[in-house]
């Protein structure tokens, strides 16, 4: 198994986790609803995009919509 050579300073191994701070997901209002829903994905509790209503509020909503 490959071995480092130096145990890494505190410095270093900061500077390495500088790439990894999580960003907040992106969220936006419904203008049909008002719910907030992800930018180009159909909203979630009322079915709509893009002005029109692309699947049928209820069941199949719940299938077809990740959230
Ligand atoms: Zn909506």
């Amino acid at each position: 198994m490959a071995v480092p050579k130096k145990k890494v300073s505190p410095s270093r191994r900061g500077m390495r986790r500088s790439h990894e701070a999580l960003t907040a997901s992106a969220y936006h209002e419904c203008p049909n609803c008002g719910e907030l829903k992800r930018p180009h994905h159909v909203c979630s509790s009322c079915g709509h995009y893009d002005g029109r209503e692309v699947v049928q509020a209820g069941d199949a909503l719940k299938a077809a919509v990740r959230t």
